[in-house]
């Protein structure tokens, strides 16, 4: 890198960054290979939620569950094969070994560009000042990247659940495990639980899964994985839950129900790491309801030395968007070249089985805007005509009916997550549907469909859009 920077010497550092996450590490690194001298302080070990608790260890577990369907998929193809079994703590032992040098790897990387790990909490003692244990270290620029924690309500008998921190860990696989939320987590989760054997029942608040996705996209999924066995119960809460004297919990649901199962894991949100951190004392502002860092588009607290990335802002909640703050952070601040990045667009996915991959807005978002033209295609993948499989796969594209313009795509579906990333350019490209329609579609693949859609729906009646 350029070492562009020029260093002050007032401080111990020019960036002082607690939390040794996504965004924290890309912010650091980038920061020392331009020159600046550069401290992280972490707690536990570099990598944060993303890859020691979240993304990582959670699509390796996913990996490991899709395997289930292969084999069963692959009877229809001429495969016999004998009697198969899974070993849960092989495959947890696997996923913590591959843990292990990713953290080693972060770690590297952060040595690599000069950066001086601090272990321990880091505690904000002023606009310049971080204390690390016993030790305080001065810096001309703080980053807060301390990411977010499981959040769960008070509900009596909250202290017997897990959260995806200890699902990522169990010792055994539960044989019935009660999931509450539908959000990416729970729904993720559950797909794990449900293919590996457990029984798994998701308890959702709301009449429907992912709220904040495309209703069609909630519908499919819920609809696909009620078919391969997952319990949702809607509309439902847990007013208690209490251990039973076999080892097992009780749960007794808003409907009187009792529902009695191995494990209760709680994916109701997560919170913004923010207590403790001395950051109300150093003037730092948060949001009163979430208690999340409240920033600018340069990631600038209310502290002018201060600035903040990834989890704990509550923005986009995601990892590609923190590293991607972290740059624009450090581009800006130690490069010489202004960046902010914008947070619409932005494409996600949701490792469920089937899996959805979304970009841009949904049908309903659309709609509040202005007219709209949908385009909506179910089918059954190729690869499940020999094997029988009953599961279909949605895809969906939003269109702007005056100009055009590709307002959404969505997909749930095998490799949706992965087709939705080159949709996604083309959505944050602004590209038209005839622009789409003008992409020769690559053959046999499921991928063609969103460049050859070429029926709209017809238009809601009033009555149904009301
Ligand atoms: P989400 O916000 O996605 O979902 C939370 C779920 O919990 C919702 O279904 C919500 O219901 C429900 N809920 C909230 N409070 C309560 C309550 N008091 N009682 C009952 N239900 C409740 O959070 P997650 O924990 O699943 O994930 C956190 C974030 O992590 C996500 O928003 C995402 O940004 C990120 N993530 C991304 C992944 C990916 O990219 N694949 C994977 C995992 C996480 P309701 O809909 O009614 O509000």
């Amino acid at each position: 890198m350029s070492g562009s920077f020029q260093r002050t010497t007032r401080y111990d550092y020019d960036l002082i960054t607690i939390g040794a996450g996504s965004g924290g590490v890309r912010a650091s690194r980038l920061a020392g290979g331009y020159g600046a001298k550069v401290a992280v302080v972490e707690e536990k070990a570099p990598g944060g939620t993303c890859v020691l608790r979240g993304c990582v260890p959670k699509k390796l577990l996913v990996y490991g569950a899709h395997f289930a369907e292969e084999m069963e998929d692959a009877r229809g193809y001429g495969w016999t094969i004998g009697e198969a079994s899974f070993d849960w703590g092989a495959l947890i032992a696997a996923k913590n070994t591959e843990l292990k040098r990713l953290e080693g790897v972060y770690e590297r990387i952060l040595r690599g560009s000069g950066v001086d790990i601090l272990q321990g909490r880091g505690v904000v003692v002023d606009p310049h000042t971080v204390q690390v244990g016993d030790k305080t270290y001065t810096a001309e620029r703080i980053l807060i990247a301390v990411g977010g924690w499981p959040s769960l309500p008070a509900v009596p008998g909250h202290e017997h659940v897990i959260t995806s921190n200890e699902a990522l860990d169990l010792p055994e696989l539960p044989a019935s495990i009660a999931i509450v939320g539908g959000g990416f987590i729970a729904l993720e989760f559950a797909g794990i639980f449900n293919a590996l054997g457990s029984d798994v029942t998701v308890i959702i608040r709301g009449d429907e899964v992912l709220r904040g996705f495309d209703q069609d996209v909630r519908s499919h999924l819920a609809h696909e994985m009620e078919r391969k066995g997952i319990r949702i119960r809607r509309e439902t809460r847990v007013q208690s839950i209490e251990p039973t004297a076999d080892g097992q919990y009780s749960v007794l649901l808003s409907t009187d129900e009792e529902l009695v199962v191995a494990k209760v894991m709680y994916a109701t949100g997560r919170a913004p790491n923010t207590r403790g951190l001395g950051l109300e004392a150093a003037g730092v502002e948060l949001d009163p309801k979430s208690g999340a860092i409240k920033v600018d588009e340069w990631s600038r607290t209310s502290v002018p030395s201060i600035w903040a990335v990834g989890d704990v802002t509550d923005r986009v909640n995601l990892t590609p968007v923190a590293l991607n703050e972290g740059r624009c952070f450090a581009e800006t601040e130690f490069n010489n070249n202004p960046l902010t990045m914008t947070h619409a667009n932005v494409p996600a996915a949701v490792f469920t089985q089937p899996p959805v991959g979304t970009v841009g807005l949904t049908e309903e978002q659309a709609r509040a805007r202005g007219p709209v033209d949908i385009y909506l295609s179910r089918f059954r993948p190729m690869k499940y005509t020999l094997s029988g499989r009953e599961e279909k796969t949605l895809m969906k594209l939003i269109v702007d009916r005056e100009t055009q313009v590709v307002l959404g795509a969505h997909m749930v579906g095998v490799d949706a997550p992965e087709i939705l990333q080159g949709f996604g350019v083309a959505v944050r490209a602004g590209l038209t549907k005839q622009q789409f329609d003008a992409c020769v579609g690559i053959h046999p693949t499921a991928a063609e469909e969103f460049v050859t859609m070429r029926d709209k729906l017809p238009d809601p009646s009033p009555e149904c859009s009301e």
